[in-house]
């Protein structure tokens, strides 16, 4: 504490990312990074992109990347936004779409940032607690709200909501926002993008962080009503107005036109995580079913932060959360069939 600091920054609770070793040899499984790197075409992008027009200011609005996603999905470019990862993307959402005076609904068990966006926005919230099996049912949402949002998949549960209970929040929550985090959806969802043409209340954020493989890239971005994309843009023009640098424009824009590739690395994740799962049954864990690139699991013999420091001990770093109702629980990322076997060999000893 220091009193040059404005009052509200002594109370605010920052977010705690996941460890980033210096070492290499480490397996890391603890961040949900993409295994696989990205794709070719959009690393030659990149490196296109370093020469004198550095000099210059990126495009603000990174109309390159809007149109790409807008190709991706159908929808318009006004339909869409980037910025600096999606967490950024997220903030300027519960910045500019949450601050009614009404809670904020998200589930008890969720990413740990929406917390610190309400911290940081004085935004109220209520969490909606999962049922007994971690999904979320969306009849508890019944409630005044100001906003609701969620991962889905849900993190770090690995849990889908079908489109059709979305659609149903979306019915019986005309006049709030529902705001959908992808962060994974491409690992064995459904996009909800596909509703954003019926539902002037549906915001959808995805990142290319995870599926794309370009976490180091800070690049996200939302689907939704022009309407809501409005409110973003004025905040993201009121706060910075080049989140992404010309680098990270033409490497999201051209990871989004290379399908082929981002398909295949998809599919891989996805067989792994499926061998993964039975290979952690088949030790005794209990595995929440997943669509996502990471897997969630508990031994009902062993203690999760004693699994946690074990396998640290050989070399293999996974999540574990020590809060309410999951510190039983570790979450582990899908990684190289090789970095997988590493897990389960260590779990194995
Ligand atoms: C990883 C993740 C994000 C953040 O992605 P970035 O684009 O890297 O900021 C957002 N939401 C969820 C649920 C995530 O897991």
């Amino acid at each position: 504490m220091s009193k040059f600091w404005s009052p509200f920054v002594k109370d605010l609770v920052p977010y705690v990312p996941g460890e980033q070793p210096k070492l290499n040899k480490l397996v890391k499984l603890n961040t949900n990074e993409n295994p696989y790197g990205p794709s070719p075409r959009a690393i030659a992008a990149m490196q296109a992109e370093v020469n004198d027009n550095l000099r210059l200011y990126p495009d603000p609005n990174g109309e390159r990347l809007k149109q790409a996603v807008a190709d991706y999905y159908g929808v318009q470019p006004n339909q869409v936004f980037v910025g600096n990862g999606s967490d950024e993307v997220l903030a300027h959402a519960f910045h500019g779409l949450f601050q009614h005076g009404r809670p904020l609904l998200f589930p008890d068990v969720t990413y740990s940032f929406y917390p610190v966006y309400c911290g940081l926005y004085g935004i109220a919230y209520e969490t909606v607690a999962l049922n007994a099996q971690f999904q979320i049912e969306v009849a508890d949402y019944d409630r005044p709200n100001g906003g609701i949002i969620f991962p889905n998949p849900n993190a770090p549960t690995g849990c889908l909501l079908a489109l059709d209970a979305i659609e149903r929040l979306l019915q019986a929550n005309p006049d709030s926002v529902v705001l959908v985090d992808e962060a994974y959806v491409d690992f064995g969802g459904e996009s909800a993008i596909a509703l954003v043409d019926r539902y002037p209340n549906l915001l959808v954020a995805q990142t290319l962080s995870k599926s794309r493989s370009l976490a180091g890239l800070r690049v996200g971005l939302a689907v939704g009503h022009p309407d809501l994309i409005e409110a973003l843009e004025r905040i993201k023009n009121s706060f910075n107005s080049y989140p992404l640098d010309r680098i990270a424009i033409a490497g999201a824009a051209a990871a989004f036109e290379d399908r082929e590739y981002f398909q295949e690395t998809c599919r891989q994740v996805i067989a792994s995580r499926e061998a993964v799962v039975d290979a952690l049954r088949a030790l005794g864990f209990d595995v929440l079913p997943s669509a996502a690139n990471f897997i969630f699991a508990r031994h009902p013999q062993r203690d999760a932060a004693l699994i946690a420091a074990g396998l640290r001990e050989q070399g293999v770093i996974v999540r574990h959360f020590k809060h309410p109702r999951i510190e039983q629980f570790l979450r582990i990322t899908i990684g190289t069939p090789e970095q997988n076997r590493a897990l389960l060999d260590a779990l194995a000893r």
